[in-house]
């Protein structure tokens, strides 16, 4: 790319050899060692490359309403454009369709209305529509469920049928975070005759994880009947705290029927057994262009397929890009593509690469957590040695790289789930830079890895190319690398995870 690497490319093959030769962890099946060279591709694949196919996605919003959400013409156009420079280039071009709800908030009030005085909480501030609530309003008296509000606040309020016993019927039920999915909580609820559900945050001390902050949940769908919020742990004991309190929860909601497409270009060759499916999602929200999230990832997967072919690379495995939509709804595509796959291509599925936002504008370079180590969840057999794959390529370039939380934040969600093994790259989404990052990696402590996320402003200003260059290099490489070996992931583990990941993240929006 824009410096000469040469000196520094065998120790990347070395590396990265020796990596996938190390699979001893993985059942003793991991086979000799493969020296796959990925420097002529890693220099064909250049950042100016990748920023052509960034242009073409902020022109494709500027002409359809700045943004290319799912089943809209911003995000038909994406398909377009992609689909056609991949059918050009030799690719075997398929699009899959899907549909879906998708619900838009588009009033929301919470009064207190007893005791006096009335006080009128502030969306966004107090409280949060949780994604798949119903629509409607709630005006009852408001009822505690099995809240533990002492000590270690412990809490598995409403995830038990028995935790409503002698519920009024009718009456806003007033839950606890914790233990089980706030699904679970709700319908739990619903199912005990409550008009309406205040899920507050739990109020214990979890590392890494914030349990006092309003936060984003979701339901997952289908869409509810009841109106479903989730407030912060100082709100919910404030207002278990509050005898003969009374509310006025009213959501109105429109649902939307979406009807969008995965696309999906295959290499016309490679063992078909042994698919390696790259994949990011192609869709943005509906307030941005998205050139960050994601249109960073996918220019880059598309650059990448381009110059494999351009170079005449025929790889040992079969290379499936995949362009996901939906992602920002609730990782509907890759779930939906996942559910459509047989036993057989399950097994078929050698690994998952996923990436997503790969040029926030005050990066840092993590890598999935594959293995577990270092935050607590682990992806199947084989994750962590796809997370090898990319350290070893940060240190062969002389960087720095730290592990990101395997959490379910994007759409290697449902390939876990499936038991096939998967790994990815990130740059940062409104999580905040430290000091120590600063040091490391450049860019501004205390501020967002990207102030733009999920904004109007994530546009074609919204990138470090520095960090677009060396992510979109070690994209090219964990690609080449695994289409060419016959690694320990390829062909002995797939298929076989545990799949029983108790996931805290679906897209952005936790689950439990
Ligand atoms: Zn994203």
């Amino acid at each position: 790319m824009k410096h000469s690497r040469t000196t520094r490319t065998r120790l990347v093959a070395i590396t990265a050899a020796a990596a996938l030769a190390g699979g001893s962890t993985l059942a003793g099946t991991a086979q000799a060692a493969v020296t796959v060279d990925t420097e002529d591709l890693r220099e064909a694949v250049t950042v100016a490359g990748v920023m052509k196919h960034l242009d073409a996605f902020q022109a494709i919003a500027d002409a359809n309403d700045d943004n290319r959400q799912a089943g809209t013409s911003g995000h038909d156009a994406s398909v377009d454009y992609v689909e056609a420079l991949l059918d050009d280039a030799g690719y075997i071009t398929t699009r899959q369709e899907f549909s879906y709800e998708r619900v838009d908030f588009t009033g929301s009030s919470l009064v207190r209305t007893a005791p006096d005085p009335d006080t009128t909480y502030t969306l966004g501030i107090d409280f949060y529509p949780m994604d798949y609530s119903g629509g409607g309003t709630a005006a009852a008296p408001v009822t505690n469920v099995d809240l533990n509000l002492a000590g270690d606040r412990a809490s598995t309020s409403g995830c038990e049928a028995a935790d409503f016993t002698g519920f009024p019927a009718g009456n806003i039920a007033l839950i606890q975070r914790g233990t089980c999915p706030f699904a679970v909580k709700a319908d739990n609820a619903a199912a005990a005759g409550a008009s309406g559900v205040i899920i507050f945050n739990q109020g214990n001390v979890v590392p890494g994880d914030d349990r006092l902050s309003l936060f984003g949940g979701t339901l997952d769908p289908p869409v509810r009947d009841i109106p479903v919020v989730s407030a912060s742990y100082a709100r919910g004991e404030e207002w278990a705290n509050t005898p003969g309190l009374e509310m006025n929860l009213t959501l109105q909601i429109t649902i939307e029927q979406v009807t969008t497409e995965n696309l999906l270009a295959d290499t016309p060759t490679g063992r078909t057994d042994r698919t390696v499916v790259a994949g990011g999602h192609l869709d943005s929200v509906g307030e941005g262009p998205g050139i960050n999230d994601n249109g960073s990832g996918t220019g880059a997967l598309l650059e990448t397929a381009l110059q494999m072919a351009e170079l005449g690379i025929q790889p040992e495995n079969r290379v499936r890009f995949a362009f996901w939509s939906g992602e920002e709804d609730g990782l509907i595509g890759s779930e939906y593509y996942v559910s459509q796959l047989t036993k057989r291509e399950i097994k078929g599925t050698a690994l998952n690469l996923n990436f997503d936002m790969v040029g926030s504008p005050n990066a840092v370079n993590f890598v999935y957590d594959g293995d577990g180590d270092a935050l607590g969840v682990s992806g199947p057999n084989g994750s962590g040695l796809i997370e090898d794959v990319f350290t070893d390529f940060f240190t062969s370039q002389g960087s720095s790289s730290e592990p990101t939380d395997f959490d379910g934040r994007s759409d290697y969600f449902a390939f876990i789930n499936a038991g096939i093994p998967a790994g990815g790259l990130f740059t940062g989404a409104e999580g905040i830079k430290t000091a120590a990052q600063a040091a490391e990696y450049g860019g501004t402590a205390g501020v967002a890895y990207d102030p733009c996320y999920h904004a109007p402003c994530d546009d074609i200003d919204n990138l470090s190319e520095d960090a677009l260059d060396i992510m979109s290099d070690a994209i090219a490489h964990a690609t080449l690398m695994f289409a060419e070996t016959t690694s320990a992931v390829n062909g002995t583990g797939q298929g076989n995870g545990t799949g029983t990941v108790e996931w805290k993240f679906k897209g952005n929006k936790a689950l439990r």
